[in-house]
């Protein structure tokens, strides 16, 4: 399942990637463009545009301001799985990321952070390097939170 959010949804997008969902973020795109992404690539429309949703095939209009709330709208519509591939894609450049050998990321993150974690993870695009560490320990707090208000 993959999706397309409109620009007033960049936090979204960021949360669906961080699930590990396939996410583009329609910056400076006008509705045409968004519509045609969407038909071409088999995206799902998450817009806050009442007229976008019912003119794109596959839309859902997210009525909520509040994050928390647009996340669970979106979770319970299409049964996401919150959990199966969290963090298997870099939330900036919406592609997956790979496992990187410990050695190579020495320096490159905080010796703490080094010292602490045996996985790491890259970005093939932006090189960003993920780790679960602390990060990882807010996601689950922040997941829990909305797993209480799933049915
Ligand atoms: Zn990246």
């Amino acid at each position: 399942m993959k999706f397309i959010c409109d620009e007033m949804l960049g936090t979204l997008a960021k949360w669906l990637r961080i699930f590990g969902y396939d996410t583009r973020y329609a910056k400076d795109m006008d509705d045409e463009k968004i519509i045609e992404i969407a038909l071409k690539e088999d995206r799902i429309v998450l817009t806050r545009d009442k007229m976008l949703s019912r003119k794109a095939l596959k839309g859902l209009y997210i009525e909520e301001k509040d994050l928390k709330k647009q996340i669970e709208r979106v979770v319970k519509k299409f049964k996401l799985d919150i959990e199966k591939n969290i963090f298997s894609r870099c939330t900036v450049c919406n592609i997956p990321v790979v496992g990187i050998e410990r050695d190579k990321v020495k320096g490159k993150v905080p010796e703490s952070v080094w010292k602490n974690n045996k996985e790491f993870w890259t970005c093939p695009k932006c090189g960003r390097i993920y780790w679960m560490g602390s990060h990882w320990e807010n996601i689950k707090i922040k997941l829990k939170s909305f797993e209480d208000n799933l049915p």
